[in-house]
């Protein structure tokens, strides 16, 4: 797209505030050039682009203390980065923005396995955390899809959560205190190395914040011992309402496996396409996982499989070994791959009540067909986290806003039936305007009350969260 040339002043005042960034970090931390700026136009919600008007990247708290007090004092919205594997477009910049991006604080600080916590600097990846005590038997529980590649900053901003989550829960489950660089460059200490750490719990507005109060540095996560063993059974049904009352049934009867995954058949079909991990040509699956000690598998397994008898499955296949467990979940870990490779997609994020599953996955169903885009199933069914994926193309005129129709009509059903915009993937651009399906217009006021406190001038990821209406006076000010 052919953008028209940037103005004197605002090419001055670029100018002014690159120097001054110069001024404080080392050269190859301050990204300016225009054609290099554009690694940075968009997260994984790729639909939205927009080059910042620079990008840092420091290496140490001090630094980013320095770079935010720069960007107070010249008035300039800062965009906290991690990855850019956002759903959500949370690390989506705006044109006058500098984007700060933590990929190169990425060392182990401190392993306290007698506490049984690490501490870390935010830019390191998820499953390197894992893979810093691994050898030592221990592991970090949220285990998003993307933890190859996502940052603990960015799983903090979102309160991400992953396949093992039913059991361990969300990366709010796991934190235990963070650094925190506020927009003015003061940095302080929220929580500790140790559960319930004193004062208010700040920990817990931080996580799941989304970048709008402050730039995490610096994170302390419990870690966990790996269990004995952990052993995953695929079911398959004839229709996705069958396989959703399974899942609820299996909740009622007070059975806690690590992970119970959903994917449906346009899902399954492209899956097998892509990774050819044996999964049956079925309506819907689950990957139910449970751990332990052998007899507790054994026992656990024994009762979800006499629940899922009564579904009338079509496929049960426990593993056996290692390499069948494997093979099981290839097909589930690759499933968004897979589905990219045949089209554009949507990702949602709704999260329901697990006993409105079957009731949700069919109306689903019929708006899809109304909308005449197909909708594709893949979800951490335990929680009840769903991911509808709306299949389009963008290079038709309109289906992207179709797609966008039907997502908004998906999530307001999630709101409905009791559950609520997001479960994990965070609001970011793609929810904000939203919001007031959710949040009264009371209780969104409260929520930018906080804003205010951290940060007033509302600098911080400013177009993000709160639909615009509510915000932009705010912002204005
Ligand atoms: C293939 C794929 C699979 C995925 N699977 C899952 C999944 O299973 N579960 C899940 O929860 N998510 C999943 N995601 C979404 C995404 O990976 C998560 O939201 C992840 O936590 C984002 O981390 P990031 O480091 O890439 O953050 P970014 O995308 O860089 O940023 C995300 C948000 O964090 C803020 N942020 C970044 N750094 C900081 C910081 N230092 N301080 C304050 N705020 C900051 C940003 O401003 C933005 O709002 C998936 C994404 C993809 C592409």
């Amino acid at each position: 797209m052919h953008m028209p040339p940037p103005d004197a002043g605002v090419l001055a005042r670029k100018s002014r505030i690159v120097e001054r960034l110069l001024a404080v970090l080392p050269e190859d931390a301050v990204v300016h050039d225009e054609a290099e700026t554009r690694a940075y136009e968009c997260d994984a919600l790729t639909a939205y682009r927009c080059p910042p008007l620079a990008a840092v990247l420091p290496r140490s708290t001090d630094e980013v203390a320095a770079v935010l007090r720069v960007c107070h004092e010249e008035r300039v919205p800062v965009v906290p980065r991690g990855s850019g594997t956002s759903l959500a477009g949370g690390a989506l910049p705006t044109a006058d923005c500098v984007i700060l991006g933590v990929a190169r604080l990425n060392r182990v600080l401190e392993t306290d396995y007698a506490n049984r916590f690490i501490r870390v600097q935010s830019g390191r990846t998820n499953l390197s955390v894992t893979g810093a005590v691994e050898a030592d038997g221990f592991f970090y529980a949220p285990d998003p899809s993307s933890q190859l590649a996502c940052a603990i900053a960015g799983n903090i901003a979102m309160n991400s959560g992953g396949a093992h989550c039913l059991k361990y829960g969300v990366t709010t489950n796991n934190l235990l205190g963070v650094t925190l660089v506020l927009m003015d460059g003061t940095v302080v200490e929220i929580g500790g190395a140790h559960l319930d750490a004193g004062g208010l719990d700040l920990l817990g507005v931080i996580c799941g914040s989304e970048g709008q109060l402050g730039v995490v540095t610096e994170a302390t996560l419990r870690i966990l011992p790996k269990p004995e063993g952990a052993r995953p059974v695929l079911m398959g049904f004839a229709s996705n309402e069958v396989a959703g009352a399974c899942v609820s049934d299996i909740i009622r009867a007070g059975i806690l496996p690590v992970a119970i995954e959903f994917m449906d058949r346009p899902c399954i079909r492209a899956t097998e396409a892509f990774a050819k991990a044996g999964y049956p040509d079925c309506e819907a699956l689950l990957i139910v996982e449970v751990e332990g000690s052998a007899a507790e598998i054994d026992d656990q397994l024994a009762r979800i499989v006499e629940i899922a008898r009564r579904h009338d499955p079509v496929e049960l296949r426990e593993s056996r070994s290692d390499e069948e467990s494997r093979r099981i979940w290839l097909g589930r870990k690759s499933a968004f791959g897979a589905m990219g490779q045949i089209n554009d997609y949507m990702c949602l994020d709704g999260t329901i009540p697990v006993t409105e599953l079957p009731r949700v996955l069919r109306r689903i169903g019929e708006l899809s067909a109304e909308a005449g885009l197909e909708v594709a199933n893949v979800f951490h069914a335990g929680d009840g986290n769903m991911h509808p994926l709306i299949l389009f193309d963008a290079n038709r005129p309109g289906d992207l806003e179709r797609c966008e129709r039907l997502g908004a009509e998906i999530l307001k059903l999630c709101v409905e039936v009791g559950g609520c915009l997001t479960g994990e993937h965070g609001v970011g651009v793609e929810k904000r305007d939203l919001m007031s399906v959710q949040f009264s217009p009371v209780d969104l006021e409260a929520q930018m009350r906080v804003k205010d406190v951290f940060d007033p001038r509302w600098l911080l990821n400013p177009a993000k969260v709160f639909p615009l209406e509510a915000s932009g006076v705010r912002r204005a000010g």
